[in-house]
């Protein structure tokens, strides 16, 4: 598709959707056109309450008019520790206070510069696909496609990666993808990047960009054995998993694993610019005051008011619930619509879905990207994800009800009788 640009904008942006948007309301964004479209992207698992939610507007027009931004280093205002008493409370007891920041990416670099003040060392482990980001340090992290890193190299040093377990791809069962994968992580930790090097192991409990995996809980187990037995920090980046994306508040919590250092953002705020580092008091204490922040960093007042308002939206309305629910729902009935596509791979927690297409065991991205054209053609967006693009990736509101997932199912299903099944 041509995607007509505004002579003001960067073309950096790819778009799915060219025509402007001039209003959002709960699973729908309405374009300049008078087209209504059923949101499944909801920004890249942003806008978890759904477009401008009743109660995140009334909270963040309430706060505009009390206290826009105080700077942290220069005042503290109040919205922010009642903010971080909350998000404690909901955080896995090992995560006792927060630094915020604005986007994951910066949240991501914290984290890492967190982990290596405290311990000294110099080195990260990540995963292959992982994407943590667009920053230098966080590029650097990202392995989920050739893209995000080329042009732009050479990246910080010090980052190794290790495989993640991806089963399907591997065309092995849980167990022996996890052994696999624990294999080649201990032997790293022997031969490139000995522990004592070692500052921090980083790992999205459910890999996004890079395709939608979810980490068997076995793995977010022995990863916790490994940096106990080493001293290696845990820094789960929960950033597109987190705040009941994946049925749960937190995609880690099936594993019972307690993280050193928890990174959330998307859908803190509702799409207020908003992100969090957590960890324990016994950590932050390593870190000197004063050897980070930023202008930004905590003080906005009104996503404050947004995160606030989240989490008391999510559970109010039990979206937690919700997700586990409608998300259940959903890939049953993909299950049963794809059936027809033997080589399909449905699978990912709540409402964080990836149907993952292939033919003769290779990907399928042409057909992958001619799906979500003809959702798109017919008024439902969806994104792809996957080193290979490969993936469709449905990330619906946590707000969604049946009635829009079974909009969405025949839309979907009609677009595969067009595309695939003629
Ligand atoms: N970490 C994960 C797991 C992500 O999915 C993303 C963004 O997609 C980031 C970090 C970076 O977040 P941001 O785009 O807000 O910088």
């Amino acid at each position: 598709m041509q995607i007509p640009t505004s002579s003001a904008l960067s073309q950096v942006w790819s778009r799915i959707h060219p025509v402007p948007i001039v209003r959002g309301e709960g699973s729908y964004v309405f374009d300049s056109g008078g087209n209504r479209l059923l949101d499944f992207t909801s920004g890249i698992a942003v806008t978890s309450t759904g477009h401008c939610h009743p109660r995140v507007v009334e909270a963040i027009s309430a706060q505009a008019s009390q206290l826009i931004f105080g700077q942290m280093n220069c005042m503290l205002p109040d919205i922010v520790s009642r903010y971080a008493e909350q998000l404690r409370s909901r955080t896995p007891d090992s995560i006792e206070s927060f630094f915020f920041s604005n986007s994951g990416a910066e949240a991501v670099e914290g984290a890492i510069k967190l982990a290596k003040v405290a311990t000294q060392r110099t080195n990260v482990i990540a995963f292959d696909g992982g994407f943590h980001g667009r920053t230098a340090l966080t590029m650097a992290l990202t392995s989920s496609k050739g893209i995000y890193r080329s042009g732009y190299q050479p990246l910080p040093s010090g980052v190794f990666f290790s495989p993640f377990p991806a089963c399907f791809r591997y065309g092995w069962d849980e167990e022996q993808t996890v052994d696999f994968c624990m294999e080649q992580l201990r032997h790293l930790l022997k031969a490139r990047t000995t522990a004592a090097e070692t500052a921090c192991i980083i790992v999205e409990p459910v890999l996004g960009e890079g395709g939608f995996i979810p980490a068997p809980t076995s793995f977010i187990e022995h990863l916790r054995e490994i940096c106990d037995e080493t001293g290696i920090l845990l820094i789960l980046d929960e950033v597109q998993s987190g705040f009941g994306r994946t049925g749960n508040m937190w995609a880690h919590e099936p594993s019972g694993v307690q993280p050193d250092i928890l990174v959330l953002a998307k859908g803190i705020a509702s799409g207020m610019p908003l992100s969090a580092i957590g960890a324990s008091d016994h950590l932050m204490e390593k870190w000197p005051p004063g050897s980070h922040g930023g202008t930004y960093g905590g003080g906005n007042a009104i996503s404050m008011a947004a995160a606030l308002a989240t989490l008391e939206v999510i559970e109010e309305e039990d979206l937690v619930h919700n997700a586990r629910v409608q998300g259940d729902y959903l890939k049953h009935q993909l299950t049963e619509i794809l059936e027809p596509l033997p080589d399909t791979d449905i699978r990912g927690p709540g409402l964080m879905i990836g149907v993952e297409l292939t033919h003769n065991g290779k990907p399928n991205a042409r057909l992958t990207s001619q799906l979500q054209q003809a959702c798109h053609d017919a008024d439902l967006m969806l994104l792809t994800c996957g080193t290979d693009s490969n993936v469709l990736r449905w990330l619906p509101p946590l707000t969604v009800s049946r009635d829009e997932i079974n909009e969405g199912l025949s839309i979907f299903e009609a677009s595969l009788r067009k595309v695939a099944l003629q």
